[in-house]
């Protein structure tokens, strides 16, 4: 039996719902599904679950929402009996903290792995969604819900000569399970947004020599990171579902900082100074919260934005590569800020080497290294930390087709259209958790994906009980929204970046800001809301005779 086969064989092969991906998101929406009895399939590309913290091994990986916060809330017994080893957990940890959940809610045995989605096709007559495996298996389903990640498809840059090169190359979101040794040989890092910041340290201290080809400065703050104390971690235990409560309904980001309720620049500037030097001593991405209108006003963030650049010049001793660093073509946080152990401090080891391909850029891979501004580098291994087609890339690589053999990719070719983020109109029955046009990555991406599922879940199994087979949004109501998310952003200094929430990191995608900004609280709100009217906006369909029944409640 193929693994799809063992996956399918406790279950009938027309399932009341499809979930494409096995990370943080799929998992969660399994659990929720199974309990209310409906036939449910994970089906997963990897080798195991995971998601994120499956693919990203590269070294120094973690991540950068304090663990008590980054991890699901859905079970209290599940919150308070694992113990996280420190303030921002590691790759490794996260990982084996997933594969926990999987185990003890007995996961595994409806997901089916090694199993790549290659289409999905709407069969309108049926109502119902036809998956088909890069196997070429199919599976039919009532719903198909894409649970397959804002930041899984990732991407090398479309480098001339890539075939040429006889050394190595390793991309961070697709870093080999047995690990990497770097001891003694020289190494080039192509990037330096947050997977490249994480990586390039303990890189720099095996490898040796480190040359990193940086093409835009990043702000970076310091995480600080400490071995987990039994008092902090009671902190939070004691008053979880209240803590999380907060999380969900009263913040923005999904996560609990130390909030300000003061604009920089109305304190003076030596008690605005002390501000960001206790919250940089302190570490994370905390400081963003030092004053409440960084975000919003250009020149609140420029005070915050030279308090970093004052860090870097006082961290790196070689003043061309401090100011080399130094970030200057957007405000701090409109490209997502990055979190770092000693990444301004590597700069000044000998083995290591800046170089800015602003203007003079990568242009080829050679057969012993690359060619930038017209010079040659020879390397024995070069790591891509060159990020991902974020947000919409897992879905564009899937050939998902809805009404009339409508292709999503070119239903989204001026940018994602969604209501809300979960569903888009000509897409019947068709789910995103996480989805553009949600607050997916600004937020703690746990706290969003619970309050997607929920929501998903509750939405199947009203249909369910109304005896309907299908819901769309109307047209209408998803253009306000996309209006809406796209007013919303413009109040902010965000679309003033060339990052990837506005598509920009990818050569031709239009240039869109993708992700809600209104927060998650308002946002739990509006979609709360929707459902408790009849989910309005959406419109639905009465179950016709020639139709299968899904599975009755349990
Ligand atoms: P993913 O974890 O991306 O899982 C999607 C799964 O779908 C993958 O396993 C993929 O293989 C599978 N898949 C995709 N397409 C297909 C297909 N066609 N067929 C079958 N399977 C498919 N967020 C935070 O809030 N805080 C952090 O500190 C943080 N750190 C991060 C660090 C890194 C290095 C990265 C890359 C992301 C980070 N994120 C962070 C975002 C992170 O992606 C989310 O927090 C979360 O893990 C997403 O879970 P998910 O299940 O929605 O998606
Ligand atoms: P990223 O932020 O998109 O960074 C990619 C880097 O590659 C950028 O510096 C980019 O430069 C550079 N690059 C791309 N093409 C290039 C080219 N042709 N030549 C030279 N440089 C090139 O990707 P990422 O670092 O993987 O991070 C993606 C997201 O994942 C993060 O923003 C975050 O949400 C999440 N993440 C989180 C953590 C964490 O700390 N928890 C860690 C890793 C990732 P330009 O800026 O000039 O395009």
């Amino acid at each position: 039996m193929t693994r799809l086969d063992e996956a399918k064989a406790g279950g009938d092969k027309r399932l009341d719902v499809a979930i494409v991906g096995a990370g943080f998101s799929g998992l969660y929406m399994l659990l929720r599904l199974r309990r209310l009895g409906f036939s449910t399939r994970v089906f997963e590309a990897a080798a195991d679950v995971g998601g994120t913290w499956y693919w990203n091994r590269y070294p120094g990986a973690r991540c950068d929402v304090e663990s008590m916060q980054y991890s699901y809330s859905f079970d209290e017994q599940l919150q308070q009996d694992w113990r996280w080893s420190e303030r921002f957990a590691a790759q490794p940890e996260i990982l084996r903290y997933i594969n926990h959940v999987a185990d003890r809610f007995d996961l595994r045995r409806d997901i089916a792995l090694e199993t790549r989605i290659a289409a999905a096709v709407f069969d309108e007559g049926a109502a119902e969604w036809r998956l088909t495996t890069q196997g070429g298996e199919t599976i039919a389903a009532r719903h198909c819900i894409m649970a397959t990640g804002c930041l899984s498809a990732a991407r090398v840059p479309d480098f001339p000569g890539m075939a040429a090169y006889r050394g190595k190359t390793y991309h961070t979101g697709q870093w080999p399970h047995e690990g990497v040794d770097f001891s003694g040989l020289s190494v080039a890092v192509v990037g330096t947004g947050s997977s490249a910041i994480q990586s390039i340290p303990p890189i720099a201290a095996q490898a040796a020599h480190l040359t990193v080809f940086q093409r835009t400065p990043n702000f970076s703050v310091p995480a600080r990171n400490w071995a987990m104390t039994e008092e902090y971690e009671r902190s939070w235990k004691d008053d979880y579902a209240a803590l999380r409560q907060r999380a969900r309904a009263e913040t923005r980001s999904g996560t609990i900082y130390e909030f300000s309720t003061q604009g920089a620049l109305q304190v003076e500037p030596e008690a605005r100074e002390a501000e960001y030097e206790r919250r940089w001593r302190k570490g994370g991405a905390n400081f963003m919260h030092a004053f409440n209108d960084i975000l919003v006003d250009k020149a609140a963030n420029a005070t915050a934005a030279d308090f970093v650049r004052a860090k870097i010049r006082e961290t790196v001793s070689d003043p061309d590569t401090a100011q080399a660093l130094l970030p200057h073509d957007h405000p701090l946080g409109t490209k997502r800020i990055c979190v770092d152990t000693g990444y301004y401090e590597t700069f000044n080891r000998d083995n290591v080497t800046l170089v800015d391909v602003r203007h003079a850029p990568i242009e080829t891979l050679t057969e012993t290294g690359l060619r930038a501004g017209g010079k040659d580098y020879a390397f024995d291994a070069i790591v891509f930390a060159t990020g991902f087609d974020a947000m919409t890339g897992a879905l564009a690589s899937i050939d998902i087709r809805g009404r009339d053999g409508m292709a999503l990719k070119e239903a989204w070719t001026a940018g994602p259209r969604t209501y809300l983020g979960l569903m888009s109109a000509g897409f019947p029955n068709l789910f995103m958790i996480t989805g553009p046009g949600s607050p997916s990555v600004l937020s703690n991406v746990i706290v969003s994906i619970e309050q997607h599922v929920d929501w998903i879940a509750d939405c199947i199994e009203a249909l369910r009980a109304a005896g309907d087979h299908l819901i769309e949004p109307e047209i209408g109501a998803q253009e306000t929204w996309v209006a809406h998310v796209n007013e919303v952003a413009h109040r902010t200094l965000y679309p003033q970046a060339n990052s990837w929430y506005m598509g920009a990191n990818i050569p031709g995608k239009t240039r869109v800001f993708m992700p809600y900004i209104g927060g998650v609280g308002a946002y739990r709100a509006i979609c709360d809301e929707v459902a408790a009217n009849g989910y309005r906006g959406f419109r639905r369909e009465a179950a016709r005779r020639n139709r299968p029944a899904m599975s009755a409640a349990g």
